[in-house]
């Protein structure tokens, strides 16, 4: 158990059984959930998808940034 997970488990408790968007314990376990994702070391499979996926961003004058 990281530090974060600690973290949560002591101020909010365990996850709920259900998921539901309005309760505050699921808003805190689904956040960490985004945390541990951001944070995973990625293969480099994974990293070659996310390049690809990743998009080109450009201005409302159609220059490439
Ligand atoms: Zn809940």
């Amino acid at each position: 158990m990281n530090m974060i997970e600690a973290a949560i488990k002591n101020y909010y408790g365990e996850r709920c059984p259900d998921h539901d968007a309005d309760c505050v314990v699921c808003q805190a376990w689904q956040e960490f959930d985004t945390i541990e994702y951001v944070h995973k070391p990625m293969s480099k499979d994974e990293l070659a998808k996310v390049e690809q996926i990743k998009p080109r961003y450009t201005r409302h004058t159609g220059e490439e940034l």
